[in-house]
């Protein structure tokens, strides 16, 4: 029997349209509008086209969003003084710089130079640390959506064996946290998997959830799945297909073609995680602007 197909599209489409109505009760009943800032450094093609489909998003559902195109020889000063000026920009909710940035510029003191407040994407160390403890706080996009998905479409997590393979600051350290926290939606036991694991297939075999945050194409192969296993996708990987009219086509981390096969239920690529994730920006940036609404 083949794997019923968790549908990242239609469950992503069905948080964006319970987002529009909780910005539109926002904006009637307190006269605020959730703002989105994004930053973008360089001209990568990949982040250009991020950064255009998160605005995009951002004003289909009614948000505020506004794109800082930065050159890619600015300093790291300046980058920083962008960041303060939209900390202190009462319109402005959530602000996400586009990473990676270029090398004249430290990552990780941009992501913690964002006030905790308007971290939308999750990355601040206060942000990660509230994972941790158990806290209130924005959940890193990639990670949330995957907990979304689990649970709108049904999937038993409390008291599940979830094996996280890839143990990533945005993905999978992230996602392992969140699902074994004592809470809704969490609740499991946990295994973190990465390139030093030995006996990889044994481990993952153990799986009554599966999640692959590896990077590398169909690595996951129907024998590293326990029959009926729920196995979550999270891989990007575009590979040469000369008879495809790009000349090549997006995978993700998991054979899909024979796991499908032998899991309870798979999340396929594209139309998996990746729409959730840009549907968990909004999200965030909501909880953002409700948070100050409230104050
Ligand atoms: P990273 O490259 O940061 O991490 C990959 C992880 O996989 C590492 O922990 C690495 O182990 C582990 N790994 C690599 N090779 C093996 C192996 N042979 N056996 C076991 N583990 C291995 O990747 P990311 O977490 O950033 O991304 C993972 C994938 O998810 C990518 O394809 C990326 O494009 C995609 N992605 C998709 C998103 C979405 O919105 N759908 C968002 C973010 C990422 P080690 O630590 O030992 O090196």
């Amino acid at each position: 029997m083949g794997a019923r197909i968790i549908d990242g599209t239609e469950i992503a489409g069905r948080i964006r349209a319970e987002i529009a109505a909780d910005t539109e009760k926002l904006k009637r009943e307190r006269n605020v509008t959730p703002g989105l800032a994004v930053v973008l450094v360089g001209d990568d093609p990949a982040s250009r086209s991020y950064v255009r489909g998160k605005n995009k998003a951002a004003h289909e559902i009614g948000m505020y969003s506004e794109q800082h195109t930065l050159a890619a020889g600015i300093t790291e000063a300046e980058l920083l003084a962008l960041v303060e000026k939209l900390n202190s920009d009462p319109r402005i909710h959530g602000i996400l710089v586009q990473l990676p940035l270029p090398s004249q510029i430290d990552e990780q003191k941009v992501i913690t130079a964002i006030h905790p407040d308007k971290d939308v994407d999750g990355f601040h160390p206060i942000s990660l640390g509230r994972i941790m403890t158990g806290q209130k706080g924005f959940r890193p996009c990639t990670p949330l959506g995957i907990q979304k998905l689990l649970s709108y479409s049904g999937v038993r997590i409390a008291g599940s064996h979830v094996v996280v393979v890839g143990r990533s600051n945005i993905v999978g350290k992230p996602i392992a946290n969140m699902l074994m926290q004592k809470e809704q939606d969490a609740d499991a036991t946990v295994t973190i998997c990465h390139s030093r694991t030995r006996d990889l297939p044994d481990i993952t075999r153990q799986a009554d959830i599966l999640i692959a945050a590896i990077g590398r194409p169909e690595f996951v192969t129907a024998d590293m799945v326990r029959e009926g296993a729920t196995v979550i996708d999270v891989g990007i990987n575009r590979i040469a297909d000369p008879s495809h009219p790009k000349g090549q086509r997006m995978v993700g981390d998991v054979k899909f073609d024979e796991v499908c096969r032998k899991a309870g239920a798979i999340t396929p690529v594209p139309g998996g995680v990746g729409p959730m994730t840009i549907t968990m920006l909004l999200y965030n940036t909501l909880l953002s602007a409700r948070a100050t609404a409230s104050k």
